[in-house]
């Protein structure tokens, strides 16, 4: 009996802000069944730059990110085409949903957009850390202090995400600054920040939510699965964060043998987040 695939539940499409010209979600769909992955949740970038009552960002004072390009998800318009390809591929599952930013900063803001749109799937990520009074992408980090002292910085903000949102149900790209790691720092080694990752993978647990294992490079290790298992975590999501939908369950039977050595396993639910 050959392994069965997970499902893919982070794929960004053409309504991501951040997409780039072949982002599609039909050939995506096209690639999830070329690459056996029973489903595919659609998780577009739902990010903020003008803060609302209630958020966070403006009670603290922080400037928003300065992306020019960036801007708000259109519900409606993915939606839409969420449903077109429902309507033309009956043989995959397409979960709707979306990557919120810094949900613990924009929790007003994201909330009103999750509670209209009904979404199937919410990640939850990290891309930017609050720092002399901006949001910060990590790159810009990275030029500004020794890449250790960045990643305190994050996962402390990472653990501030976890404990101040209840917006999403999986933690996406737990370790997401080491896709910016400067050529010339020694390498990055998750053992020298296992307090702070335990820190957040007890969190995660203790809210009975579900690590992502994203197989953009560099995938999670099966040590730091260890690490989820120890602190309770019961529930694995594989993302491929596709932004090409050529990438769409790309390196996923790496994925899977990591997370089987690891004890996590499919459940009866092919559709549903590998449990142990
Ligand atoms: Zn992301
Ligand atoms: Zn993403």
């Amino acid at each position: 009996m050959g392994s069965v695939l997970p499902p893919d539940n982070h794929v960004h499409t053409q309504w991501s802000w951040d997409a780039p010209p072949e982002a599609s979600m039909v050939r995506s769909c096209e690639q999830a069944l070329a690459a056996g992955v029973p489903a595919v949740a659609f998780t577009d970038h739902l990010d903020f730059t003008v803060s609302a009552d209630g958020d966070r960002i403006a009670a603290e004072r922080i400037s928003p990110r300065p992306y020019a390009r960036m801007r708000l998800l259109d519900v409606p318009g993915y939606l839409a085409t969420v449903q077109e390809c429902r309507e033309r591929f009956g043989d995959l599952r397409i979960f709707s949903g979306a990557e919120i930013g810094e949900a613990h900063l924009w929790g007003a803001s994201a909330q009103a957009v999750a509670d209209g749109a009904g979404f199937d799937r919410i990640l939850g990520s990290l891309h930017a850390i609050p720092f002399e009074g901006r949001l910060t992408p990590a790159d810009a980090m990275f030029r500004r202090m020794p890449t250790d002292e960045v990643m305190r910085r994050y996962y402390a903000e990472l653990l501030r995400l976890v404990e101040g949102s209840d917006l999403f149900q999986v933690l996406a790209h737990l370790d997401f600054p080491r896709r910016m790691w400067p050529r010339t720092a020694p390498p990055y080694d998750e053992r020298d920040f296992e307090p702070e990752i335990r820190a957040v993978l007890r969190a995660l647990a203790a809210s009975d939510r579900v690590l992502e294992v994203n197989t953009k490079s560099p995938l999670a290790s099966a040590e730091l699965l260890g690490w989820w298992r120890d602190s309770g975590g019961t529930a694995l999501s594989f993302g491929s964060d596709a932004h090409q939908y050529w990438r769409v369950g790309d390196r996923f039977k790496v994925a899977v043998d990591m997370a089987e050595a690891a004890g996590f396993r499919a459940g009866r639910d092919r559709f549903d987040f590998w449990r142990r």
